[in-house]
């Protein structure tokens, strides 16, 4: 048997531009920056020097990252392609998908096969691989549940690991690897269970609206094709305005807490999420505090969508900080109520 290594052929740029490898668009340099498209080139990556001797880190479609300043280390893209049927029976199709396979890329494709479980999750950026750090989610589902589970190299060990569902330990907008094993592992490929029954999930009004204005019954290809018409009208195209979506996770308080609150404003929108816990629409707090569309120089907050901060063009990571530092005190003093970043700030 003759094999090939591919350790030559791994490139590592040294001085790197960030700015398109991120959606807030924000021009960090790496000092070196390099991508893999197998498991063979990342174990070819993982032996380097460059490796060994620099901090490191993954980096996917670059949408819930902010770069505060220039990354002094190694940058590890992810471009594992390619999605493999594992299974197909009656009523579902088990399938794999490599880590750097685009995530909207992969919604068009599972509603194309007329295949149900994602279709909710249309157009949102990024990778396939770090749709279950942060347990992605949008209009009623979340990723976590489709997965069955997530293969992985453990960079300590540099083994193959793979991640029952249950062993994810997924929550909202987290994820064992957001968590507790943060930055432990490289995921690659990711195994999911498509249903070939529809979901038909139109519990957001919005959806359901949507699909009446389309004058289309739901299905996974009317009901993808109505989130991105709503999230193309709502949400700024990150290739036009720089943003990484909702840059404040929605803080979860106790329900005695929310209803003084909602007593001094009544407006207040929040969703119980358990017998004792009321999860409230940050974009709520930081509009009622009158900073929609508030803007310091090149860094802003949206003009429709107080939870979307934004780069106007030539912001820095610095001054996106600022901005939400300046937005966590007013909200605090306003409500009483801490708002911490969903996007990863390095
Ligand atoms: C316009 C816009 C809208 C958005 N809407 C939503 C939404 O509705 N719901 C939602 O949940 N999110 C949303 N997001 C956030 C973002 O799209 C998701 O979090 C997405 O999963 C990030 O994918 P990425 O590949 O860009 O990850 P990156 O930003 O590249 O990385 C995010 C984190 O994951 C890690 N990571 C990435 N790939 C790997 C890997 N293979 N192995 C190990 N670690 C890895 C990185 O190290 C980093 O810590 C939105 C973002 C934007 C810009």
């Amino acid at each position: 048997m003759i094999c090939f290594t591919t350790f030559e052929l791994m490139i590592f740029s040294e001085n790197f531009s960030l700015k398109t490898y991120n959606t807030f668009g924000i021009d960090a340099k790496a000092k070196y920056f390099t991508a893999f498209e197998s498991i063979a080139e990342l174990n070819s990556i993982l032996i380097s020097e460059i490796y060994k001797n620099n901090k490191t880190f993954v980096l996917g479609g670059g949408s819930n990252v902010l770069f505060k300043e220039d990354y002094d280390g190694l940058i590890i893209h992810n471009k594992i392609a390619g999605i493999c049927i594992l299974e197909d029976n009656k009523n579902d199709v088990i399938v794999e998908v490599g880590a750097g396979k685009n995530w909207h890329n992969f919604v068009m494709w599972s509603v194309s096969q007329g295949l149900s479980g994602i279709e909710n999750l249309a157009l949102i950026p990024g990778t396939v691989g770090a749709s279950p750090i942060q347990n992605i989610g949008a209009y009623g589902l979340e990723v976590k549940d489709t997965i069955i589970k997530v293969a992985a190299i453990e960079i300590a060990t540099q083994k193959v690991k793979t991640f029952s569902n249950a062993e994810c330990e997924f929550q909202y907008r987290n994820s064992i690897f957001k968590g507790k094993r943060k930055g432990e592992f490289i995921i690659t490929k990711v195994t999911f269970n498509l249903s070939k029954i529809p979901f038909n999930k139109t519990s957001y009004g919005v959806i359901a609206e949507e699909l009446k204005s389309l004058d289309k019954a739901p299905s996974p290809q009317s009901i993808a094709e109505a989130v991105i018409n709503i999230r193309s009208r709502k949400l700024p195209n990150p290739e036009e305005l720089g943003n990484s979506g909702s840059f404040f996770k929605n803080p979860v308080i106790l329900t005695p807490k929310f209803t003084a609150l909602q007593k001094k404003f009544p407006k207040l929108v929040g969703y119980k999420i358990s017998e004792t816990e009321t999860k409230v629409a940050a974009g709520w707090l930081i509009d009622n505090a009158g900073l929609k569309g508030y803007r310091k120089a090149d860094a802003g907050v949206h003009i429709n969508q107080a939870l979307v901060l934004v780069n106007y063009g030539e912001a820095s990571g610095e001054e996106i900080i600022a901005l939400a530092k300046e937005i966590q005190t007013i909200v605090k003093e306003k409500y009483d109520i801490q708002i911490v970043p969903e996007v990863n700030i390095l």
